[in-house]
């Protein structure tokens, strides 16, 4: 892919990226764009922080995004709550005329209450930290059990940061079949260990 253009991106979302002066795709963007569009496949790519990564997978991920209803579809899993703002504004920033896209950052740190509140009026992608993912899941509050798409982002980080254990408890709420999309500026034995086990 050499150009947005000829990406399979749909109007709506080229539009969105151009007004962001989005010109041309960023490498990883031109790799993993096309393949997530087309393919069903998992996705492991190597990416630091600054290379693009959140539009090329955020981009393909809102296009498949079944936006009929308010179930909870794609889960972004990433380690600090700055870069699940940073994700989920980006996200909103793409689905400006997309409509009827729904949108949560969830973090620890801030009231869970209101984070409850918007739960309950139903979200389509929920941008999480596992902590707080993980303490909404055991208050019967996310139900995960429509989700398509999970995203693992910076996920050495998430490693260390000693989320492994949380990361394995909300995989194995996630049905079979979905889709999983891993993003790591390294790749320690450990991430190879947790691709072994939950991706194709
Ligand atoms: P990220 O690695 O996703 O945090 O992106 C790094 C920065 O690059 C963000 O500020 C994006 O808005 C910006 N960006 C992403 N893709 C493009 C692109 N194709 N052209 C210009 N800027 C971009």
């Amino acid at each position: 892919m050499n150009s947005f253009e000829d990406s399979g991106l749909s109007g709506e979302l080229l539009k969105a990226i151009s007004e962001l002066g989005f010109e041309s795709p960023m490498p990883v963007q031109a790799e993993v764009i096309p393949y997530l569009l087309g393919a069903e496949g998992d996705l492991i790519a190597l990416a630091q922080t600054g290379t693009g990564k959140t539009a090329a997978f955020g981009l393909p991920l809102l296009q498949k995004l079944d936006r009929s209803s308010k179930r909870t579809r794609a889960l972004v899993l990433s380690p600090t709550r700055e870069l699940c703002m940073q994700i989920a504004g980006d996200l909103r920033d793409y689905s400006k005329y997309l409509g009827g896209v729904s949108i949560l950052a969830v973090y620890g740190g801030a009231s869970i209450k209101n984070q409850i509140d918007a739960l309950r009026k139903g979200v389509q992608i929920i941008v999480a930290t596992p902590g707080r993912l993980l303490d909404l899941i055991n208050r019967h509050e996310i139900d995960l059990s429509s989700v398509d798409t999970v995203v693992m982002d910076e996920a050495d980080e998430m490693l260390n940061m000693g989320f492994l254990e949380d990361i394995d408890s909300i995989l194995a709420c996630i049905p079979d079949g979905h889709r999983t999309l891993l993003f790591s500026a390294t790749m320690p034995d450990e991430i190879e260990k947790l691709s072994m086990k939950y991706m194709r």
